[in-house]
């Protein structure tokens, strides 16, 4: 007998947003948890705070006067502070005066980006699971949308599809290294793929690195560190997942002074600026310890193990992450009987009130034909306490009884 949440071909997209500016799944699947007290492994925030030292500078700066207008380009000692992390962590030199622009949360680097650069008529390359707020700003700037797929289990790059995805039209490619949501990190060779293509059809890079500190086996490496890159590279980055302060939206764009002006331009017409106390605090934190930085990863780590062991014993097949904090675990052995028709995304919408746990299906973050290559994924975040997904792990065990 077919379960309600393994039917329909169209259930795979029936939470999808993207490309129609609905309620975006986040907010869809963190409501639902809130309203059943479900514990919400799905939207990604971290359940702790971050440092109290940045939170009580956040305080002094407010008592300070940091409270009217940042410049548009974000307050000079902040930008300062993202130019000497690029160059402490990855050698990049980026002037904080033309190559640094401070924004509200990565999402608003990435909306101006797109709308500065793609219009009608030209093409915008990501990877497809991609990252919702792509589709939905490539959508806006009235670029045509293409992708080039990730699969399982290891969600790596096909050099061949990728380069059969490029053409003459392509004006952006957009990568997100570690990505969400499959938790891959590119490999050299891709990466160095991806340069070779854009040269070759003189596209721009856009690097959406927001899990940069999050990796798990090796250091992170900014495409923007490959030969013939930077000159066409605009990374982005957010204070959000590094300090688990992701309602601050302190975000930043680096790159060339030619391209972070014309992102600069469109970024004057979104929120002019924001968060002054909080660029504040965030330029003072960046300058935290080595011991810090490795710190955030090694907790992490031990969370993303907690939590695939759970899920394996609850009998999904774990997809483990490399970096990021997200695990995509397969739905479809927890019914042997009618594998083929697991549908993730109507369990996403049940598991709340089935079992008390909140997860996102990774089909929202496909078009169609894609959704259904990940039609039987969910997307379990693991940024949380450890009680938390201790007791999402035991709870995970009982759903083989209750479906
Ligand atoms: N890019 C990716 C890949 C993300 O996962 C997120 C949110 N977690 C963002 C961008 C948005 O970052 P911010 O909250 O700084 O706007
Ligand atoms: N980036 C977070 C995630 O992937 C959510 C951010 C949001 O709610 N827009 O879960």
């Amino acid at each position: 007998m077919s379960m309600p949440w393994q039917r329909t071909a169209e259930g795979a997209n029936l939470l999808s947003t993207n490309g129609r500016l609905g309620v975006t799944i986040f907010e869809e699947i963190t409501t639902l948890a809130t309203r059943t007290g479900a514990l919400n492994l799905g939207q990604g925030f971290p359940d702790e705070d971050g440092p109290q030292e940045i939170k009580d500078r956040v305080k002094a700066a407010v008592d300070g006067g940091a409270n009217q207008y940042a410049p548009g380009r974000g307050i000079p000692e902040l930008r300062e502070a993202i130019s000497s992390h690029q160059k402490r962590f990855y050698s990049l030199a980026v002037d904080p005066e033309q190559e640094v622009l401070v924004t509200t949360g990565a999402t608003e680097a990435i909306a101006a980006t797109i709308l500065a650069f793609a219009s009608a008529g030209d093409e915008v390359l990501t990877f497809e699971p991609f990252y919702d707020s792509y589709g939905a700003m490539i959508g806006l700037s009235g670029a045509r949308h293409v992708t080039a797929p990730l699969n399982a289990p290891d969600f790596q790059v096909d050099l061949e599809t990728l380069e059969a995805a490029f053409s003459s039209r392509t004006r952006l490619v957009l990568l997100n290294n570690p990505h969400n949501p499959s938790g891959a990190v590119f490999s050299l060779e891709a990466l160095q793929k991806i340069v070779e293509l854009a040269t070759k059809y003189d596209a721009l890079i856009v690097s959406d690195e927001v899990y940069e500190h999050l990796t798990f086996d090796a250091p992170h490496r900014p495409i923007a560190t490959l030969p013939g890159a930077a000159e066409r590279t605009i990374t982005i980055s957010s204070a959000g997942k590094t300090f688990s302060f992701t309602g601050w939206k302190v975000g930043w764009a680096t790159g060339p002074a030619t391209l972070i002006a014309a992102v600069r331009t469109v970024k004057q017409f979104l929120t002019y600026s924001s968060g002054t106390p909080f660029q504040a605090a965030i330029a003072w934190g960046l300058g935290q310890n080595d011991e810090f930085y490795q710190g955030i990863a090694d907790s992490l780590r031990q969370k993303r193990d907690l939590l695939a062991n759970g899920l394996r014993e609850a009998g999904f097949t774990v997809h483990l992450p490399q970096g990021g904090y997200f695990i995509n675990a397969d739905v479809a052995p927890l019914s042997l009987a009618s594998a083929q028709e697991a549908d993730a995304a109507l369990l996403a919408r049940q598991l709340p009130e089935l079992i008390g746990v909140a997860a996102i299906p990774v089909s929202v973050f496909c078009h169609p034909e894609a959704a259904q290559r990940n039609r039987s994924l969910l997307r379990f975040a693991f940024c949380k306490k450890t009680e938390v997904l201790e007791e999402a792990a035991r709870r995970l065990g009982t759903l083989k009884d209750v479906l």
